[in-house]
This record gives C-alpha cells, structure tokens and sequence, in this order.
C-alpha cells in the first residue's frame, strides 16, 4: 500500500498550549510543524508585505482576512519538506478556511487524519495568556506564575531578555478569546461533522496533555479513512 501523507490540525484557543504540543508531536510523527501564527510573525519581523498586511490585525487581536491567510498556507503546504504531510498549528480558524483547505486537499488527492482538539476553560487561558513571558533570544517560553524564569525578566537557557508579546496583554487577550470563540468555534463542528474531532482535556499537566494528545492521533491515523 502506498503511504498516504499524514494531515494533522491541532486545534485549541490562544494559551491552550497548542503550540508546545505542537511542536513535540510533529517531532514525534516526522512532520512540519506548520504554526500560521510564527509564519506572520516571522513576516513582521523581517518587513515583508504579507508581514506589513497582517500586523495591524494581529496587533488588534483580530483575525488576518482569510484570502492572505489562505494563499499563505496553501504556499506553505506545497513545499517539499510538506511531501509526507504537516501537523498545522492555528489554521483554520474560520470555517472559509476549512473550506477552502478541504478545496486543496481534494486537489491534490490528500485526506485529514485527525483533528485534535485540546479543551481548556476560558479563566484559565485569559490567567496562562496574560502571565507568558517569551525570550527575546532563543524564544524560550516562561509564565510569571507557572513557570518563572530563576531572575525575573531573564532567560534561564540564554540570558536573554523576555518579553510579553505585544497581544497577550489582558485586553488584547480578552479579545482574542472572543474571536476565538465567535469565529473558530464553527470549524470545531464543521470537523465534529466530518467524523474528524477528537477532544483532549487541556487542564492537565503538560505530559499528560502530551500522552492523550499521542495516542488519540496515532489511533485516528491507523484507522483508513
Ligand atoms: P497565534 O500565534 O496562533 O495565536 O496567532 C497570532 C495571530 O496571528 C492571531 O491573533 C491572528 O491575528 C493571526 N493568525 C494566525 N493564524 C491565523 C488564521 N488561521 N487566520 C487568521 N489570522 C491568523
């Protein structure tokens, strides 16, 4: 049998600890770790046109419009490194791109395996949002409360400066948690209808959110489609 390319989106609202999973699951299964997120902030940083178009979005909290966010993955689904598949990361968040995504995927003859879908409450992720704190230097990951650098405002790993970034300040990430749920809460279901969510409890400690995030996508993967 020909192996299919394997397609995972992970799914959660800003501060459910996606990206960290993310990361540590795509290693795991050999696949690209495809962040929508880190590819406009990679375009801020170096002043592109996409970055310059997308920043007054993100500073505001607020979704980037689906026709520049789509073109963007799409392009970045394409490139060799994506042969095998991706695990993506904060895209789709609207049911446009969902839809849009599946048009792609048809195209180019590729399935979903598994969409997981990691649950956190909405007071837990403004208190996680709000207290994250990010090297400057290597991007290391710290939050005030939870996991506090030895010297305030400095990196264990480099001795880096931290930083908050920009939209998780309380109001910024208020709103982002809005628009998460007005606007991505759709996708879930559209998903749910396709026979493709799974949910995770994302309250756990983080190797246990790991565990059950492992498993349930490699269970989905061995099922055919
Ligand atoms: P994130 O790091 O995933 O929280 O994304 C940071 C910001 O990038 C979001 O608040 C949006 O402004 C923008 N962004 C990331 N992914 C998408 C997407 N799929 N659609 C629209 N905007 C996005």
């Amino acid at each position: 049998m020909v192996s299919q390319p394997i397609l995972v989106i992970l799914m959660g609202p800003p501060g459910a600890g996606k990206g960290t999973q993310a990361k540590r699951l795509a290693a795991e299964l050999g696949l690209p770790h495809v962040a929508s997120g880190d590819i406009f902030r990679e375009h801020v940083k170096r002043g592109t046109e996409l970055g310059r178009k997308a920043q007054p979005y993100m500073d505001r909290g607020e979704l980037v419009p689906d026709d520049i966010t789509i073109a963007m993955i799409i392009e970045r689904l394409s490139r060799p490194d994506c042969e095998r598949g991706a695990l993506l990361d904060g895209f789709p968040r609207t049911v446009p791109q969902a839809q849009a995504l599946d048009e792609r995927l048809a195209e180019i003859n590729w399935c979903i395996s598994a969409v997981p879908y990691i649950r956190v409450s909405e007071p837990v992720l403004l208190r996680r949002l709000s207290g994250r704190r990010i090297c400057r230097n290597c991007g290391a990951v710290y939050h005030i409360e939870f996991r506090p650098p030895a010297r305030p405002g400095v990196c264990d790993v480099c001795g880096g400066p931290l930083y908050q970034r920009p939209d998780d300040s309380l109001e910024t990430a208020r709103r982002r948690l809005q628009v998460y749920f007005e606007q991505t809460a759709p996708v879930l279901a559209y998903y749910e209808n396709q026979g493709l969510l799974v949910e995770i409890d994302g309250e756990q400690g983080i190797e246990e959110v790991y565990a059950t995030l492992r498993d349930s996508v490699i269970s989905m993967m061995q099922v055919p489609a």
